[in-house]
């Protein structure tokens, strides 16, 4: 088993791969794991210094900007468990910067739907949520993020052609 990168705490279903909207540039960012676990016996994917942990090896993806002595890291640190700390990176301006998320304000796939706010953890999530509006109510589609369930605020007719419409513009706003 190769090397896993791990956030030390994150929010119930979050995946690996999260779309965040780049605080530099407002274009969509990845929001990445700071560690990687590293199983005994493999190679360490970084570079940075190895530590032992619970009884496995740890390393930070990130050294320069999120060593594993982080005080937000709550691993370590049981205290900085609010937060969940990561690295923002974008490619289109380049920024890579310690994070700690702020969800769902960071979220880039989000829309506001009269008065409420939906928001999907990232593009394949926001197809999910489409499929599943599309849907019949009760239908249980394959999805990577297990039954996709939506407030019921979204389901409402008059408001589902808005949902369809403003995830259909996000979607279409950036390259896939
Ligand atoms: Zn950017």
């Amino acid at each position: 088993m190769p090397a896993q990168a791990f956030f030390p705490v994150q929010p119930p279903a979050m995946p690996a791969h999260v779309s965040l909207v780049c605080p530099q540039c407002t274009h969509q960012a990845s929001f990445e794991a700071p560690y990687w676990a590293v199983p005994q016996g493999e190679p360490a994917p970084g570079s940075g210094a190895l530590v032992e942990w619970k009884g496995r090896l740890v390393q930070a993806r990130f050294p320069g900007l999120v060593p594993w002595e982080d005080p937000c890291n709550a691993a370590i640190h049981p205290a900085a468990r609010s937060k969940t700390l990561g690295v923002v990176v974008c490619a289109a301006c380049g920024l890579v910067r310690r994070h700690l998320l702020d969800w769902p304000g960071d979220a880039f796939f989000r829309c506001d739907i009269q008065g409420r706010t939906l928001w999907a953890w990232n593009r394949s999530h926001l197809q999910s949520i489409q499929d599943a509006l599309r849907g019949d109510r009760g239908s249980s589609e394959p999805s990577p993020f297990g039954p996709v369930k939506v407030p019921r605020h979204f389901l409402i007719a008059k408001h589902r052609d808005q949902v369809l419409e403003a995830t259909a513009r996000l979607l279409q706003s950036i390259r896939a």
